[in-house]
């Protein structure tokens, strides 16, 4: 399944997409439940394929296994209910498949021939630090470039969301508790990041964690390994790597990982940048207002966001 959330008329909902189509997958199991004559069968689908993808993951495969069949009595009886369960992908806006995360884990030096071609040391255990729920945008989202610094960075990140309660799995079960899928750009203002030693203050700026096109499910996508990766700004190559050069890869993360924490549905995890930011060009070459930066991972998709200069912090 291709797992999005999507808005129509002001409505954020959790749909899946089927070419260019887009299933309302809580009014779809609705639809289905009354179809085959339940009762409370809005109650039933609230609990089991809820209108929300943070709660759907929480559901697990059961839930993605619902939602599965939710998409094929849509399609087959797509005017079967009073609410609509299939729109047109142009009609909606498509947004990033996870909506407010307990957690989002981002991991650093993590592809084994740029750590090698900056002449470091393989680590022996990985770089981490976070970004917030504040940071994140949908695949047709803006990046906006705030007036704080002029050194606008990107980076192409694999990404995995957790599907189960996941603490102190090993790395041989590690899989069955990755939900899907994505493409993150680990946006991030390069001159921040590195005033301190803590790079936390240059990478949770709003805004920057554009995420998409959509999550691939792992009943779908069962090997995150051997996927290429090619980052472009404005169709120029910038980053060019596979998933098989991860040091620490999805497996040896859900296992270092939930030996420290709870790893809980939803929960995002960046698993790092291959070489080729911009930073690391000579020169230095950062992003600009009307860049376009486009993240395409095999298997999954393509992610593509322009910049957008932001004059000033806006008002909510
Ligand atoms: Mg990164």
């Amino acid at each position: 399944m291709k797992l999005i959330n999507f808005t129509k008329d002001g409505h954020t909902r959790a749909g899946a997409i089927v070419e260019n189509q887009v299933i309302d997958l809580n009014y779809a199991y609705q639809a289905q439940l009354k179809a085959e004559g339940k009762y409370r069968y809005e109650q039933i689908a609230a609990a089991f394929v809820p209108n929300n993808t943070d709660e759907l993951y929480q559901g697990g495969k059961e839930s993605i296994a619902l939602a599965n069949g939710a998409i094929e009595f849509a399609l087959a009886n797509p005017d079967s209910f009073d609410k609509k369960l299939v729109h047109e992908l142009s009609d909606v806006k498509v947004e990033a498949p996870v909506i407010k995360p307990g957690k989002i884990i981002c991991v650093g030096h993590n592809f084994r021939k740029h750590i090698q071609e900056m002449g470091r040391e393989i680590p022996s255990n990985p770089v981490i630090f976070a970004k917030f729920a504040n940071t994140i945008l949908g695949p047709q989202d803006d990046i906006p470039f705030y007036p704080i610094s002029d050194q606008l960075d990107y980076e192409a990140e694999f990404t995995f969301v957790v599907g189960k309660q996941a603490r102190n799995v090993s790395e041989e079960d590690a899989l069955d508790y990755v939900a899907g899928y994505t493409i993150t750009n680990d946006v991030t203002y390069r001159d921040i990041q590195r005033r301190t030693l803590q790079w936390l203050q240059g990478k949770t700026v709003d805004g920057s964690a554009p995420m998409g096109p959509y999550l691939v499910t792992s009943d779908e996508l069962t090997n995150p390994s051997g996927l290429s990766m090619v980052l472009k700004v404005n169709g120029e190559v910038r980053q060019d790597t596979n998933t098989e050069d991860l040091v620490f890869s999805v497996p040896k993360l859900v296992a270092f990982l939930s030996n420290l924490m709870t790893l809980e549905p939803g929960d995002v995890v960046l698993t790092g940048t291959p070489g080729g930011v911009g930073v690391a060009m000579d020169p230095p070459t950062f992003l600009k207002d009307g860049d376009v930066v486009t993240i395409e991972i095999d298997q999954i998709g393509v992610l593509e966001n322009k910049v957008r200069a932001t004059e000033a912090v806006p008002v909510r």
